[in-house]
């Protein structure tokens, strides 16, 4: 067969039974994908080789082991991994429509599921005065208090985005958060360099082998290094899938606490002598956190009542 020998590289995006691979110069190759490989992800790490025919797709033949994997729930096969060795998972949350701890409390499960570091982003700052900037700092200071890294910014001013490239440089890292928080927003700003045609996903340009416009997610390189995987459908991750016991295990601050419980089934609700509800009244545990965990499990088991019913 006419092919170079095997090279290194990284899946920048999918479509269908082909991939775009990118060497380590940077050149894009659309590649064809030996059928006995697991599902290929945007991030994934492969060793593929370049056709020597004009033309003609490379083929990748063999995946690296994962670091990290990101799943989304599928209704057919139960989770589907969508991306590859991620390093960082950007929540990105804002006072506008409204900051909601509930919401950010449900990402952090699920980075704690996956195991990739979680950081904490606030934007919109700009609409804030000094009384309600101070209001919110005490109300977010409970995840800094437990080692998440907690970020003030604004797109609108261009405040804080510094810090957020530092943060973002070396790494591969994906933004989530609901619409409307400025997801867009920032990430026109991290990429100012990408054409309107690259964020869509069309790279018949680079490859000149037709135009895929896609919904999949896709891998971009910071200018500073680093890079993001971004696609509508990252953006937002479910918990459906997740055990009551992975719901637990995303407060990590809990922890410590939940091997005195006197009961080894207590609900941390109302059992007499919980610890949990103890360091909650002790102020060691934020009532929040503990409020919202029992609402992540009641809105899970409400889902899976009615998934199971249809
Ligand atoms: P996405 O749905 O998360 O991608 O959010 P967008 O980036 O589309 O932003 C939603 C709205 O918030 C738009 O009207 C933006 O102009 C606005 N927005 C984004 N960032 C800021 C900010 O820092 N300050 C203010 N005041 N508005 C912002």
């Amino acid at each position: 067969s006419n092919f170079s020998s095997p090279r290194d590289g990284v899946v920048i995006s999918r479509f269908g039974k082909s991939a775009d691979v990118e060497d380590s110069t940077g050149n894009i190759y659309r590649c064809s994908i030996r059928r006995t490989l697991p599902s290929l992800v945007t991030g994934d790490k492969v060793v593929w080789r370049e056709s020597l025919e004009p033309n003609t797709n490379g083929v990748i033949e063999a995946v690296h082991p994962r670091h990290s994997e990101l799943v989304r729930p599928d209704f057919y096969d139960g989770v589907k991994p969508v991306a590859a060795n991620v390093d960082q998972i950007v929540i990105i949350s804002a006072v506008l429509p409204e900051l909601s701890l509930n919401i950010i409390d449900r990402y952090l499960v699920a980075c704690e599921a996956t195991e990739i570091r979680p950081i904490i982003v606030l934007n919109k700052i700009d609409l804030l005065n000094d009384a309600e900037r101070e209001n919110i700092e005490s109300q977010l200071a409970i995840y800094t208090k437990i080692g998440y890294q907690v970020l003030y910014v604004s797109c609108q001013h261009q405040q804080g985005i510094a810090v957020l490239q530092d943060i973002l440089q070396g790494k591969i890292s994906i933004l989530v958060g609901q619409s409307g928080v400025g997801k867009s927003s920032i990430i026109n700003l991290l990429l100012p360099h990408q054409s309107q045609s690259a964020m869509t996903g069309d790279i018949s340009e680079i490859s000149g082998l037709g135009q895929h416009t896609t919904t999949s997610s896709r891998l971009y390189h910071l200018p500073n290094g680093g890079d993001i995987i971004d696609s509508p459908g990252i953006r937002e991750f479910g918990l459906w899938h997740l055990e009551p016991q992975q719901v637990i295990s995303g407060f990590k601050e809990f922890n410590n606490y939940l091997g005195g419980c006197h009961f080894r089934d207590c609900n941390h609700f109302d059992t007499p002598g919980c610890l949990l509800q103890k360091a909650v009244q002790d102020g060691e545990i934020a009532q929040s956190r503990l409020d919202n965990y029992h609402r992540i499990l009641q809105s899970m088991q409400e889902v899976k009542a009615k998934t199971n019913k249809s």
